[in-house]
């Protein structure tokens, strides 16, 4: 029998490849991409010389928990390890969703141009008086 769902899965074919073949690939693309967070990490830290947990940790996080969740949903669909995966994604794109609401309300000092803390109420470089939150 000839099925076809989403023009990817055509008589137990994913991508014209076979299903398991396919889904281990998935498995341990999710794998190296879980595992590079932490040399991102890692490699942040030392350079900075303090604890650092850069933007691209939370991207990397959330792919391969979503690839992970992917993987055992549709393939292992063991109980154990899509509960494992199920809600791991969740912190990792609220880290997101802040990291970028705090970065877009960063203030720029009129004087000197520098960037500066959401918080701040003066420029940390000149010491000028930067605008109130929701003023241009
Ligand atoms: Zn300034």
């Amino acid at each position: 029998m000839h099925t076809q769902t989403l023009g990817i899965l055509a008589d137990g074919q994913i991508l014209g490849m076979d299903r398991e073949i396919f889904w281990t690939m998935i498995g341990w693309l999710a794998n190296a991409i879980f595992t590079s967070r932490f040399l991102v990490q890692w490699y942040a830290t030392e350079k900075r010389k303090e604890v650092t947990v850069p933007v691209l940790f939370w991207w990397l996080s959330l792919a391969g928990a979503l690839m992970f969740l992917s993987y055992a949903v549709n393939y292992d669909r063991h109980h154990v390890f899509i509960f494992a995966y199920a809600f791991t994604w969740i912190p990792y794109l609220r880290n997101l969703v802040i990291h970028y609401r705090h970065k877009n309300a960063q203030k720029v000092c009129a004087q000197c141009s520098q960037t500066c803390s959401p918080k701040a109420i003066y420029c940390q470089s000149c010491g000028a008086k930067l605008p109130e939150p929701g003023m241009a």
